[in-house]
């Protein structure tokens, strides 16, 4: 019985032509531009391996570096996210429609989802927004953030479902039993100058993966989706 709808936050509930991440990774390439005195290029290396072998780019400079957490999310995330996102009425009224109890799951911290989550106008619609602190910095997809979340509700993995636009993050999540929808955002017909230098969007499946049970591509769907799903698997 499906009781919690875990969202992803980040170019989960608004899209990736937003541009927001865009900023967001520019930030950090230059906090590890100025930090360790690199160039873009250098940096923007140092940002893919961090996130190919240690899920996020803090997880890599935590362990590699001991750098303070709180000083790289604080920079990373200072954009002024107003810039980029609108309120989306039409998302509000899906969200208010969905019959299970929703939640924030991201590799971002309280701060910015709460600012994300006030500016799409959608913030009371989730009981609670578990982060990349909360994690205790072990992101997504580590099996240990979604064992976090799954004591934190007292819920087992199949009274769950996550919706993501991450397809590795769907892996460790369908080993828990938890179950899986992927938004896949059609591809951008224009790319942005930087697009390129995102490592996530670098890592987009062109067809729906066997790890997500079900795909959509616009988070309008959200109802339609978790319906079907209900219907043929809970
Ligand atoms: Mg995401």
């Amino acid at each position: 019985m499906l009781r919690y709808i875990w969202f992803d936050l980040d170019e989960t509930l608004y899209p990736p032509t937003s541009g927001l991440m865009s900023a967001v990774g520019k930030r950090m390439r230059e906090y590890l531009e100025q930090e360790y005195a690199l160039s873009p290029e250098q940096a923007h290396a140092l940002q893919v391996r961090y996130w190919r072998e240690h899920g996020t780019t803090l997880r890599g400079l935590m362990l590699e570096r001991a750098i303070d957490p709180h000083h790289f999310l604080d920079y990373a995330h200072d954009v002024d996210v107003a810039q980029y996102l609108e309120p989306n009425p039409p998302l509000r009224a899906q969200l208010q429609q969905i019959p299970y109890r929703k939640v924030i799951v991201t590799n971002a911290d309280v701060p910015h989802a709460e600012r994300v989550l006030a500016r799409l106008g959608i913030a009371d619609q989730f009981q609670r927004v578990f982060d990349i602190e909360f994690f205790e910095y072990e992101c997504k997809p580590a099996r240990s953030a979604y064992e976090r979340v799954l004591r934190a509700l007292d819920a087992r993995g199949d009274e769950c479902l996550l919706i993501e636009d991450t397809a590795r993050n769907l892996d460790t999540a369908r080993e828990l039993g938890i179950h899986t929808i992927l938004l896949m955002h059609p591809p951008a017909p224009a790319q942005a100058p930087d697009a390129w230098l995102d490592p996530a969007a670098q890592n987009k499946p062109t067809e729906c993966p066997a790890t997500a049970e079900l795909c959509m591509d616009d988070i309008l769907q959200v109802n339609a989706a978790i319906a079907t799903l209900a219907s043929q698997t809970l």
